[in-house]
Order: structure tokens, then C-alpha cells, then sequence
């Protein structure tokens, strides 16, 4: 047995939790969770079925941890995992899925298969068979700060367009603000307008907030890879900014994973509760709505919808949220079949849309999202992370669809009352 292929079945041991041993010995194999993916939907291919992907980490689990199955590997009638089916593994769990957890939603006997996969992916990382792009990105993530190679003068560059185009000033390293906030690689990249609508927005409502220097990346790919280490590490950049500057809150951008990174994963991988509350920038907004202070004008009469990502709604608890925003700004809101916390996922999370091998599987996969798309007959498609919405756009691409997709909270910013 080579040594890496030795340090990943112990990590695969060492993964196996009471959850996952529980999960494990309580599967029914009904097949319900096959039906909930997408990438077994839209293929029909086997392989794909959410509890198959996991097969590697079950074995390790009969074999090590139950008395039929240590017989078993005894007598020679089960075979241990080897490398070369870890190998063979790789694709099926870093391609096929994105970690939206909608199987995790219809088993019967509440399997949580995607924090299975989340913790099959630590198993794969530490035998040496994590995907590639994804060690690219971690890699720039822990030694630049930014999975995307973005370093602080790009947004400082940013930060002064902003400041130039709105006259409002973006508050850096202020010690005692409320907020300190985020962003994502792709914000900064792709779309520079979420933090100018955020200004504006916050300008009228009065919030008090700031961006940090050494913490303004909000996205981890030491989650999406399976590196508790590394996402510990990135984590802990933002703890330590949050602390530094005493804020009594720090705010998730439009962004899944970093939503589920921070807030949900944050406190376990420090290994202690946080002294600031985390909060998804749709939360924030719907309380300053709520506390009146947002005033916005007009309704866009655009037929539109919203896309749920799926670690904001499904695994982050942030439904309704949205849809009050969009009732305040939209006069022809349609929702997709399927919507909420059971919408189906753009195709590209958890690490799949910066894996470049999945991009023809990622865009089979989109054929869902086309469906539900027609179904609203709509040209406007609203989300709330940068992630799903450049998947979305080249989905929409691939498939030459005409429609606009936007960023809630630049559509809310579009609507503020002038001068407020
Ligand atoms: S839905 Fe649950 S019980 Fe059924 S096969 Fe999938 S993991 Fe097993
Ligand atoms: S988490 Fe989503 S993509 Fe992954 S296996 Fe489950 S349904 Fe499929």
C-alpha cells in the first residue's frame, strides 16, 4: 500500500462519525435520492445516484467499523479500497456534485448525503486525489488570500471606482463599525456593481460598516476541496479581522458557499463559537426593509424570477427573505416549479464550476434549470451569489437563451429613492 493511499484511508476512517456510521447502517437503498439529482436526472446514468458516489467511504466503513464486514475483508470476500478505485472515484465526486444538498432533503431515513460527500471529499484530498483545478484555487487561496489570485490593491482599484461613481465613501478598517463586509473573487472580477449598490444602499439605511484588508474574501475552497486545514485557515483570517475591528457583525455576500463556510462551518472548524453574528447580505437587507429603512421607488416591469442557490436556501435557511425584497421591487415576480427550498441547483457549486473536466457535465445538468426557466416564460432571472450567476449565464449561453440575470441586491439598489 503506497503511503499517500495509507494517510487517505485513515483520513477515510478518521472521517467516519457517528453521523456518517448512522447514515450509513440506516440506508434503506430506495434509490429516492437518485430521483433529487440532478445530475442523475438529467443523465440517468447509475453512476450518478448520490449514495453510489459515496462507495468508497462505505466500504471503509463495513470494513472497519462492522463485524460482518471485518469478516468479510478476513476471509478475502470484501476487497479493500485501493487507489486505483479512489482514482476512478475522483470525477464522480468532484464533477457530479455540487454539494446542493437536495438528496439530502428526500431520503426517508434523513441521511445527510452531502455532508457524506463533503466528508468523502477530506478522504480523497488526503490520499492525494483531489481534483486539480481545485488544488490550483485552494493553493491561491491560502498563499495569496483569494482563490481567484485577487490581491488588496484589485480592490482598492475597485473601491475607488466606486467612491468616483457614487461619491460615497467605502469605509476601510474602521474599528467599531456594526458591519464588516465581504465579497467574493467573482463580485470583484465580474460584477464591481454589487459593492456600489451595497454603498448606496447602506448610505441611505445608515449602517455603519467597513471592509477589512487582510479579510475582504469571503469565498473557501478549502471547503469545496475537503481541507479542513485550509479552510480553517481562511476561516480564521475573517475571525481575526472580525475581532480586530470589535464588529458586531460580519456579512456573507452574494455568495453560497462562503455563506455555509462562515456561518455554518465557521464555528466548527475554529473549534469555538464566534463573538459576532454572521449574516447573508439578504438577511441584512430584509431587516433594514423590515426596520423601514430602506426606501425604494417603482416596481421593474419586467416579468422576472428568482433562482435559489442552494446553499443560501436550501442548506442556509434564507427563503423568504428574497421574496419580500422582490416584492418590494418587482410588479410580475413568477416563481419556477420546484422553487425554494427545493429548487434545483445551477449545476456549478461546490467546486464544480472552477473545475474545467466537469464543464460538459455541468452544462447536461443545466437542462433542468432550462426547463423551470421556460416554464416562467420569463427574460429576467434575479439570484444572490456571483457563483450561480456566471454558471447561469453561460448556461443560459450554451443553450441560446435571451435572458438577463441580475443580482438582487443591484436590483434593489436600482430602485432606492433618489437622495436618500
Ligand atoms: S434516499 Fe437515503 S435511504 Fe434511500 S438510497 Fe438514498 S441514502 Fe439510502
Ligand atoms: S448534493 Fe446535490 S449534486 Fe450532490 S449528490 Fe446530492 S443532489 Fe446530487
Amino acid at each position: 500500500m503506497s503511503a499517500t493511499l495509507e494517510k487517505g484511508l485513515n483520513a477515510f476512517k478518521e472521517v467516519i462519525d457517528t453521523p456518517i456510521a448512522s447514515y450509513f447502517s440506516s440506508c434503506v437503498h430506495c434509490g429516492l435520492c437518485a430521483e433529487a439529482c440532478l445530475f442523475y436526472n438529467e443523465t440517468g446514468e447509475e453512476k450518478y445516484t448520490p449514495i453510489h458516489k459515496l462507495e468508497p467511504l462505505r466500504r471503509v466503513w463495513k470494513q472497519e467499523y462492522t463485524l460482518l464486514g471485518k469478516l468479510a475483508k478476513m476471509l478475502g470476500l470484501s476487497k479493500p479500497v485501493t487507489d486505483a478505485e479512489l482514482a476512478e472515484w475522483e470525477p464522480l465526486v468532484y464533477d457530479s456534485c455540487t454539494m446542493c444538498g437536495r438528496c439530502s432533503m428526500v431520503c426517508p431515513v434523513g441521511n445527510d448525503i452531502t455532508y457524506m460527500i463533503r466528508k468523502m471529499r477530506e478522504g480523497m484530498a488526503a490520499s492525494g486525489h483531489a481534483q486539480e483545478d481545485l488544488i490550483g484555487a485552494t493553493t491561491r487561496a491560502v498563499n495569496i488570500g483569494s482563490p481567484m489570485g485577487i490581491k488588496w490593491p484589485a480592490v482598492l482599484a475597485q473601491i475607488k471606482h466606486v467612491q468616483a461613481e457614487t461619491g460615497i465613501e467605502v469605509p476601510v478598517e474602521r474599528e467599531g463599525a456594526d458591519y464588516l463586509v465581504l465579497m467574493s473573487s467573482m463580485e470583484i472580477i465580474n460584477f464591481p456593481e454589487y459593492l456600489s449598490a451595497l454603498c448606496r444602499i447602506f448610505k441611505q439605511a445608515g449602517v455603519s460598516w467597513t471592509l477589512a484588508q487582510d479579510a475582504f474574501e469571503a469565498t473557501n475552497s478549502g471547503i469545496q476541496i475537503g481541507a479542513s486545514d485550509l479552510a480553517r485557515e481562511i476561516v480564521s483570517r475573517i475571525v481575526v479581522a472580525a475581532e480586530r475591528l470589535k464588529v458586531k457583525c460580519v456579512i456573507s455576500p452574494e455568495c453560497g458557499h462562503a455563506f455555509t463556510a462562515i456561518r455554518w462551518e465557521g464555528p466548527n472548524l475554529m473549534g469555538r463559537p464566534f463573538g459576532f453574528e454572521v449574516k447573508h447580505i439578504l438577511e441584512v437587507l430584509d431587516e433594514l426593509r423590515t426596520a423601514g429603512k430602506i426606501k425604494t421607488t417603482g416596481k421593474d416591469a419586467r416579468p422576472l424570477t428568482y433562482h435559489d442557490p442552494c446553499q443560501i436556501t436550501r442548506r442556509g435557511g434564507v427563503v423568504e427573505q428574497p421574496r419580500r425584497l422582490l416584492g418590494d421591487v418587482a410588479a410580475d415576480f413568477r416563481e419556477m416549479p420546484d422553487a425554494g427550498v427545493m429548487n434545483w441547483c445551477c449545476g456549478g457549486g461546490g467546486g464544480v464550476s472552477a473545475n474545467s473536466r466537469a464543464e460538459p457535465l455541468r452544462l447536461e445538468a443545466f437542462k433542468v434549470k432550462k426547463r423551470q426557466l421556460e416554464t416562467t416564460g420569463v427574460h429576467t432571472l434575479v439570484t444572490a451569489c456571483a457563483n450561480c450567476r456566471i454558471v447561469l449565464e453561460e448556461g443560459l449561453e450554451h443553450y441560446h437563451m435571451k435572458v438577463d440575470v441580475i443580482g438582487l441586491t443591484e436590483l434593489l439598489a436600482d430602485h432606492l429613492v433618489e437622495g436618500e
